[in-house]
């Protein structure tokens, strides 16, 4: 294959000009020739040779000099350098390699060594030409990405951006290795938490994040964190890529505004029909036959289901458009749970399912919505009765775990498969355990459930073997030891 590079020499030597000149060009190369250094930072200039390789001691400015120069200006730095010595003394290497030259060739060497010298040469600048293209088609492609990208180091110092976030978090280059990633971003809970993996090296993917840049502009993120190797001797940071999700959460917002306004809306008619039914059933417009009751009787089933059913999605989406005050107060938990088991006996005796209660303290006080917190109890044991066939326990236990109460449900009715266990916090989720046996629902209690229990900062976990059972245990944090004080004034939190 012939070579096409082009070499530059520089030499004051015409014998050693002549010798390079007949060696290059026999082996293919192209190649210009100077004979001082100032002659030679021109021609590397004006070429762009793939190579230079220069004489040391030249009338004018010599070789160090020339070299300098050219390891300076940006078009010629990357060119691969070498310097002809008459000696192989290690000082004098070290200065070349200080002076930023690549390489250097002894001027006595024979042809062989010369030429290998040079391919090596070549084959280096190759290879860096290479990685800077690629580098630089990478910087393009990171740059017209629509999503935001930010590189940190491991100290948290911000050591690259792309140019939407340049635009968006204000950033200009003087920044790079000076500001930190607290400093980019505005201090929010969730900007704090997102330091709070890069500090420790941690990744994370689908992170839910909002930006509020002083409430002029509030954008809603997805949040990738990779660790990345910044350069050799760098150790890891964090590549931080924002994913925009504003326009979708808006659009979501509206269509959840608009679905309640329609639920809202659905619950008058609803409660005048099933006003009207009940009057008509209490015989306050005359007898009825047996069939009309019947009817009548399905008629108010029917409208007390979809009574349940606007009311549950109100109360999801009151919560999902945080519309939800926490009415918090200082109450004992144990005494609540006991009441709302009692409450529900009579389900459990009808389906002959037995209903164990155990708490242990008596007295276990808890500042939360005790509505709040009643409505999950009722769900959960209705849940587990339901789910559960004739004959079967159902237990509810209530106690202090850490510094928080917690109240376990557990029955041992149909269970759950693992699949259905990931997904049944979701909304109108109803599993398949529940359609093959019929059993009524509308696939928002435990929806409704959660958002309570996390509005409190709690937990919720659930255990279950399908055709064995399942277990249910909450965890809400506030637990005392101080003896109940009914506050006056409900504490508002919000949700
Ligand atoms: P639903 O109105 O359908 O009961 P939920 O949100 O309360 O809605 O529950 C969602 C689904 O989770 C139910 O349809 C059922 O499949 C499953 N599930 C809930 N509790 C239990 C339980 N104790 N045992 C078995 N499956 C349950």
């Amino acid at each position: 294959m012939k070579n096409r590079e082009l070499i530059l020499v520089v030499d004051d030597s015409s014998t050693i000009r002549e010798r390079m000149k007949s060696i290059l060009i026999e082996n293919g190369y192209d190649v210009i020739l100077r004979n001082d250094g100032q002659a030679g930072v021109m021609a590397a200039l004006e070429y762009s040779p793939d190579l230079i390789i220069m004489d040391l001691n030249m009338p004018g400015m010599n070789g160090l000099e020339a070299s300098a120069i050219l390891k300076r200006y940006p078009q010629t730095s990357l060119i691969p350098l070498a310097v002809f010595t008459d000696d192989n003394k290690t000082e004098n290497k070290v200065a070349f390699f200080e002076a930023g030259v690549e390489d250097f060739i002894v001027k006595d060497s024979d042809e062989a060594e010369v030429l290998a010298r040079v391919a090596g040469l070549l084959r280096w600048g190759r290879n860096r030409n290479m990685i800077i293209d690629e580098k630089s088609k990478l910087g393009t492609l990171i740059d017209i990405l629509s999503d935001l990208v930010l590189i940190v180091n491991r100290e948290g110092l911000l050591v690259f951006y792309n140019r939407i976030a340049a635009l968006r978090f204000r950033l200009i280059p003087e920044l790079i290795n000076q500001i930190s990633i607290k400093d980019v971003l505005p201090d929010s809970k969730h900007v704090r938490e997102l330091c709070d993996h890069i500090e420790n090296g941690r990744e994370a993917t689908g992170m839910e994040i909002e930006i509020n840049n002083g409430g002029i502009d509030i954008r809603h993120y997805i949040v990738d964190i990779s660790r990345v190797r910044i350069d050799m001797e760098e150790d890891v940071g964090g590549a931080i890529v924002f994913r925009d999700i504003t326009a979708e959460k808006e659009a979501e917002k509206l269509k959840s505004e608009f679905y309640s306004m329609m639920a809202h809306e659905m619950r008058t008619p609803i409660s005048v029909v099933l006003g009207y039914t009940q009057l008509i059933l209490e015989g306050k417009t005359g007898e009825l036959t047996d069939l009309q009751e019947e009817f009548l009787r399905g008629v108010e089933d029917k409208g007390k289901a979809l009574k349940k059913l606007v009311n549950d999605f109100l109360e999801v989406s009151r919560f999902e458009n945080k519309f939800v005050r926490l009415h918090n107060v200082d109450f004992n938990v144990a005494e609540l749970v006991s009441n709302t088991v009692t409450g529900i006996k009579l389900l459990a005796q009808n389906k002959n399912i037995t209903l164990e209660y155990e708490n242990n303290p008596a007295r276990l006080v808890i500042n939360a919505d005790k509505d709040k917190l009643e409505q999950v109890i009722i769900n959960l044991v209705e849940n587990a009765i339901k789910y559960t066939d004739e004959g079967g326990t159902v237990s509810v236990r209530c106690g202090r775990l850490d510094e928080g109460v917690c109240v376990a449900i557990e029955d041992n009715g149909i269970g759950m498969s693992p699949e259905e266990l990931e997904i049944i916090f979701e909304r109108f989720k109803r599993l398949d355990n529940a359609e093959k046996k019929k059993i009524k629902g509308t696939g928002l209690g435990l929806a409704i459930v959660k958002e309570i229990i996390d509005a409190h900062n709690g937990r919720i976990e659930v255990e279950s073997i399908e055709g064995k059972g399942s277990s249910f245990s909450l965890w809400i944090p506030g637990a005392r030891d101080s003896e109940i004080v009914q506050s006056d004034v409900p504490v508002e939190i919000e949700a």
